[in-house]
């Protein structure tokens, strides 16, 4: 135990420890790329380049963190009484987490943060990239006690892998079979006390045994303007971009509530800066850049707008059922319920009912149009 503590102590993370245990003050230190490559297993697939986990603005900390208060305020609270808890234990031993919501939220970088916190690894994978039993047991047999297994789109796991997750998840046994036929049996081998944080953007379709087995779940909600306000700035801070403060408000409140797009726009608007010949993003290169952007006054890109105009011109503004929107979008039905909708939903454009999706009189206001005899 003791070598444990100094372990953690010289990651600054010593069980109990003052450091840690309250949100630091914002610090808009240039984030430490390094520390994140090293948790990730090798060739473990990372989202976009800009959103690797070699990306600068990539928060490292609570403190860094921007937004969400109530929820990193749990987190805290969880994860000081595991450090309290590891000082008898000898390990971490904070329960399985949940986090849902749409994508770029923040989830991943939450779960970041907390392995950082606790001072423990982290493993990164995802639903779709597991493609049998066997990968969860090779990713279980690999962890170390305390070490945090995080699965993104845990929703899209297979069936006989989500089923091998909950032993694992809950009794910290592995049952394996060994053989085929008539010969084949079954042995139940013990595992290191593993915390898995699952991610998914549609909750509603994890198996509820699986769901059940996690101790916390989090929604994560859409970032206010102010907040996404002061992630652009940070942002630009780290990747080195003058920008004017109502600039700054212009991207947020374009950004569809959601710090990832907040902080593509920020990029987008660094070339219109070049091509302008201006120092800094003022609100003029704003102005120019999301005007060229195509994307309007709430933020709604090309395919939000799309997905509203199919159901009102196409379809007499609906019920109708996504699957066949999707067709007449020529798109992914997955794409746009876990990615275009929930936020026309959030916005009051959407009403989704059992006969299927509906536009509201605000979705036509929106457009200038007119809802006749509506109901909505
Ligand atoms: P998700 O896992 O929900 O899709 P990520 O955690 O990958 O989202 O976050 C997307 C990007 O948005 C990250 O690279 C990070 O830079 C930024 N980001 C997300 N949440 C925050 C936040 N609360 N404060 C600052 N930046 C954030």
């Amino acid at each position: 135990m003791g070598s444990y503590k100094k372990e953690f102590a010289a990651a600054g993370n010593a069980p109990g420890d003052k450091a840690g245990s309250e949100i630091p003050e914002n610090s808009s230190a240039p984030a430490d790329a390094s520390r994140y490559a090293s948790a990730l297993p090798p060739g473990v697939p990372v989202k976009d380049d800009a959103e690797s986990f070699d990306n600068p603005v990539r928060p490292l900390s609570f403190g860094e963190y921007i937004g969400q208060e109530k929820l990193k305020k749990n987190l805290l609270i969880f994860i000081n009484a595991s450090k309290k808890r590891a000082l008898n234990l000898g390990h971490h031993d904070l329960d399985h987490l949940l986090f849902f919501g749409p994508p770029g939220l923040g989830k991943t970088t939450l779960a970041s943060i907390i392995a950082k916190e606790l001072g423990v690894n982290i493993r990164i994978t995802s639903g779709p990239s597991i493609e049998k039993a066997g990968d969860i047991a090779a990713l279980l047999s690999a962890v170390s006690n305390g070490d945090i297994i995080f699965i993104d789109e845990i929703h899209r796991l297979p069936k006989p892998a989500a089923e091998m997750l909950y032993p694992a998840m809950e009794d910290f046994k592995l049952d394996i079979i060994i053989g085929e036929g008539a010969t084949a049996k079954s042995i139940r081998i013990s595992l290191p006390r593993f915390t898995l944080i699952g991610a998914t953007t549609r909750a509603g379709l994890i198996p509820s045994p699986l769901r059940d087995r996690f101790g916390f779940t989090a929604r994560l909600e859409y970032y206010g303007a102010g907040e996404l306000a002061d992630i652009v700035i940070r942002s630009a801070k780290l990747y080195g971009i003058g920008i004017e403060e109502p600039a700054a408000l212009e991207i947020a409140r374009r950004s569809r509530g959601t710090p990832r797009i907040a902080n593509r726009l920020l990029r987008r608007l660094r070339d219109y800066m070049v091509y302008l010949k201006k120092e800094r993003i003022t609100v003029e290169v704003a102005e120019f850049g999301i005007e060229n952007l195509g994307i309007d006054v709430l933020g709604l890109d090309s395919n939000d707008k799309l997905f509203l105009k199919t159901i009102i011109d196409k379809f007499g503004g609906g019920p109708v059922g996504i699957e066949t929107i999707a067709q007449a979008m020529n798109d992914e039905k997955d794409t746009l319920e876990d990615v275009v909708e929930p936020y026309l939903v959030s916005c009051g454009f959407i009403l989704r009912s059992k006969k299927g999706r509906i536009a509201t009189e605000l979705a036509y206001k929106h457009f200038g149009l007119a809802k006749e005899d509506s109901m909505f």
